[in-house]
């Protein structure tokens, strides 16, 4: 099985636990969102959701 890169910068990915604060626009609550992710170890930032959290994708 191939690793995953990262498109930004061509770094392999790093499975990891990922955070995300996310602001409702609601009531502008702060949300703490945590879920699997690929992450890029370089200072791209570019990571991808793998499970979790309430996004359909
Ligand atoms: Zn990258």
């Amino acid at each position: 099985m191939g690793e995953s890169r990262c498109p930004m910068c061509g770094l392999p990915l790093i499975e990891d636990a990922w955070e995300v604060f996310e602001e409702n626009d609601k009531d502008g609550s702060i949300l703490l969102d945590s879920f699997s992710a690929l992450v890029c170890p370089g200072e791209c930032g570019y990571y991808v959701r793998l499970s979790g959290g309430t996004h359909e994708d």
